[in-house]
């Protein structure tokens, strides 16, 4: 496959398998990404490779926080409006979609975070160094980066609902046997994954969550770099690791729904006064 590039210096630096029948290129530089780029190179490599393989560019992706939910993100003009508000060549912001399910918005809900995809680093990242204009505001869009999974179903890190090995779901609030969005239990938080009643299991600010988070840091490059980086400096800078509290377990919170049927602990008084009634 390497001979089927002969351009003026590009070279495949590594082949990766994905999923469906992909594999990801990456090229030696910036020039020889820009080269295959070029509508007749990626012909004659297409071509090289049987004729049937499809080029799909790398999208670059960033969260834009606090958008208006009333912004019609279906529409191609809405598009057009944003890349010209923001100085972007028209057809670099390929799609634009919010992050959470709009039917799931809450009525009272204002703004909400969209992901946005992006053809060129160069464009993601003057967004991120320089905000993302909309209206009258300017957000401030952050790199959409790798995450430790969370299971919906049990609150832990580490795996999905669809692999998840609890029966029943529990309440990423309180903990509770009953799913989060039929939660009432108003003053009861505790999280699952450090064990402290301090905040819910999927809290960010977590020491449990923080050190998955560095842990992936550690092992993906791009993951502590705020920008995409290219062959500009200010784009390659790299962050620390997130400060890391130490967990400080507490006591789950008492259940406000528990019965007098149900089992709870007892104290030693009160041990001695039920034994005191005991019929003889
Ligand atoms: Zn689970
Ligand atoms: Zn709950
Ligand atoms: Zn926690």
């Amino acid at each position: 496959m390497v001979d089927c590039i002969n351009g003026p210096g590009p070279q495949l630096k590594s082949i990766a398998c994905l999923r469906k029948n992909c594999i990801l290129l990456e090229l030696n530089s910036q020039e020889s990404a820009t080269w295959i780029r070029d509508t007749p190179n990626r012909n004659a490599f297409l071509e090289k490779l049987g004729g049937t393989a499809m080029i799909k560019d790398r999208q670059y992706s960033i969260v834009i926080p606090f958008l208006p939910i009333t912004t019609d993100l279906d529409s191609p003009d809405t598009l057009h409006r944003m890349e010209n508000k923001n100085n972007i060549q028209t057809g670099l912001i390929l799609c634009i979609k919010w992050i959470k399910d709009p039917t799931k918005h809450s009525p009272t809900q204002k703004v909400a975070h969209a992901l946005t995809f992006i053809t060129l680093p160069d464009t993601a990242n003057h967004l991120l160094r320089d905000g993302f204009y909309w209206g009258l505001d300017r957000l401030c869009p952050y790199k959409d980066k790798r995450e430790p999974i969370q299971c919906l179903k049990c609150q832990r890190t580490g795996h999905l609902a669809k692999d998840c090995k609890q029966m029943e779901d529990m309440c990423g609030l309180c903990t509770l046997p009953h799913h989060v969005q039929g939660c009432t239990s108003l003053t009861r938080v505790f999280c699952v994954n450090c064990q402290n009643d301090t905040h819910p299991s999927n809290n960010r600010q977590c020491p449990d969550f923080i050190r998955h988070c560095n842990t992936l840091h550690d092992c993906t490059l791009e993951n502590r770099m705020p920008y995409f980086p290219t062959s500009e400096e200010w784009t390659q800078v790299e962050l620390p690791p997130c400060p890391l509290d130490s967990i400080k377990r507490t006591r789950p919170p008492p259940n406000p729904f528990a019965t007098q049927g149900q089992l709870r602990q007892m104290t030693l008084g009160e041990a001695m006064n039920v034994h005191t009634h005991i019929p003889k």
